[in-house]
C-alpha cells in the first residue's frame, strides 16, 4: 500500500495522456486558476496566493523557509521525526537561528511546549501529520496562539487525507504534495500562503527559483502572467484531475473513507500481533505504524507482502528502522478491499512464518 500510493486514481493517468498544451496557452492558463481555486477548497483557504510549486513535497518546505525567514530570524520547530528535524536543516541553511522542540518519535508534541519555546519567534513551525512515525500533532491551539509569528505547517501527508483548516485554524503557510493522500504521482508541491505572510514576504530570497515575488504574478493572474520558468504541464492536468476527483467524491467523504480504513487497521492488527506504534489518540488513520512481532523478519516479510500479494509497505525510519512497519494508506489506494487483502495477507505471513 505504499508509504505513498505507487497507485493514483484512474482519471489522474487519464489526464497525463492529453496533449501538451504551452504554458501561456490561454486553455492552459484556465486550466491553472481551476486548479488554483480547487486547491483552495481542498485546503479551506480564501488565500490569493495558493499554487502548486513545481516540485515535490520539499521545495514546499524550502520555499516555506527561504521567501518568510531571513538570517538571524528566531524560529521555533516542532521535531518527532524525520521530517520536524529535515525542517530544521532547511531552516538553518536559510540562515534561522533554530529552537528545537522534540518529543520521542512515536508520541505527539505538545502544542503548549511549542508556545512557550520562546518569548517572540518570527515563526513557529511544525509537521502537521509525521510520516515517518503515523503521528499526528494538532495545530488549532498554535493557530489561537502564536502572537506575532508566523504558523508554518507541513501538509504533505495530511491533505486530503484528514481534516486541514487552514483559514479556521489560522495558519499562515502551508504546503503538501501530490503523492501522498491526493492520489496523483509525485512532482508538485501545493502551497498556500496567508495576506498576513504576505506582508513579510523576503525581498530576494536565496533561492531563484523559489523566489515567490517572481512566481506569485503568473500564478495569481495579478499583473503580467510573464515567463519564470515553464509549468510542469503534464504534472498540472494530473493534479487538477485528482483534486476533481476528491472534491466529486466530497472532502468529508474522502476524509472519512481515510478514517475508516485506518480504523478498521487500528482494530485488527493487534489481533494479528503487530502492536499499534504511535501514541494512542493521535494515530494517522492514513499511515498506521506496528512493531514487527519477534521473529518476523522486517526486510523478508516486506519482500514477502511485495512479492505474493503485490503490497508495499514502508519500513522503519531513524531510531526505529527495523523494528516498526509503516502502512500507508492514501489517495486512491484508501479502500476497504485493500485493507482487507493487506489484513489476509500479513495473516497467512504470520501463520506461516511464526
Ligand atoms: C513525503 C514528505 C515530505 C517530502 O516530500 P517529497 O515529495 O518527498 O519531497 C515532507 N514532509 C512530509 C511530512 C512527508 O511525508
Amino acid at each position: 500500500m505504499g508509504p505513498g500510493p505507487s497507485n493514483p486514481y484512474p482519471q489522474v493517468i487519464e489526464a497525463f495522456n492529453r496533449p501538451v498544451l504551452g504554458h501561456l496557452d490561454p486553455e492552459f492558463i484556465s486550466l491553472l486558476d481551476e486548479t488554483n481555486e480547487r486547491l483552495r477548497e481542498v485546503w479551506q483557504t480564501s488565500n490569493a496566493l495558493t499554487f502548486p510549486i513545481s516540485a515535490t513535497g520539499s521545495a514546499g518546505m524550502e520555499t516555506s523557509f527561504v521567501n518568510f525567514v531571513t538570517p538571524g530570524d528566531d524560529v521555533v520547530i516542532g521535531v518527532n521525526g524525520v521530517f520536524g528535524d529535515r525542517m530544521c536543516e532547511v531552516a538553518t541553511r536559510a540562515g534561522a537561528t533554530i529552537t528545537r522542540v522534540e518529543a520521542d518519535w512515536g508520541c505527539t508534541i505538545d502544542p503548549q511546549r511549542l508556545l512557550d519555546a520562546h518569548p517572540n519567534p518570527s515563526m513557529i513551525a511544525v509537521v502537521h501529520a509525521e510520516t515517518s512515525t503515523g503521528v499526528r500533532n494538532d495545530i488549532a491551539e498554535l493557530g489561537a496562539n502564536k502572537g506575532d509569528a508566523l504558523l508554518l505547517v507541513d501538509c504533505v501527508t495530511s491533505l486530503a487525507g484528514i481534516p486541514v483548516l487552514i483559514d479556521e485554524w489560522n495558519v499562515d503557510i502551508a504546503y503538501s504534495g501530490t503523492q501522498k493522500c491526493l492520489g496523483v504521482p509525485p512532482g508538485l508541491s501545493p502551497l498556500t500562503v496567508s495576506h498576513r505572510a504576505m506582508e513579510r514576504l523576503v525581498q530576494t530570497p536565496q533561492s531563484w527559483y523559489l523566489d515567490l515575488n517572481m512566481i506569485k504574478d503568473y500564478v495569481t493572474g495579478d499583473g503580467a502572467r510573464a515567463y519564470h520558468h515553464t509549468a510542469p504541464i503534464s504534472m498540472l492536468y494530473a493534479l487538477h484531475a485528482g483534486l476533481g476527483v476528491v472534491l466529486s467524491e466530497g472532502l468529508e467523504q474522502t476524509w472519512s473513507r481515510h478514517q475508516s480504513c485506518g480504523h478498521e487497521l487500528h482494530s485488527r492488527l493487534p489481533q494479528l500481533g503487530f502492536e499499534l506504534w504511535a501514541q494512542d489518540g493521535y494515530r494517522l488513520p492514513e499511515l498506521t505504524t506496528v512493531s514487527i512481532p519477534d521473529g518476523l523478519d522486517d526486510v523478508e516479510g516486506r519482500r514477502l507482502l511485495l512479492e505474493r500479494y503485490g503490497i508495499e509497505i514502508g519500513g522503519g525510519l531513524g531510531p526505529v528502522a527495523g523494528k516498526v512497519w509503516r502502512i500507508g494508506c492514501m489517495g486512491h489506494t484508501a479502500r476497504m478491499r485493500n485493507v482487507t487483502l493487506l489484513l489476509g495477507a500479513l495473516e497467512e505471513l504470520t501463520s506461516e512464518l511464526l
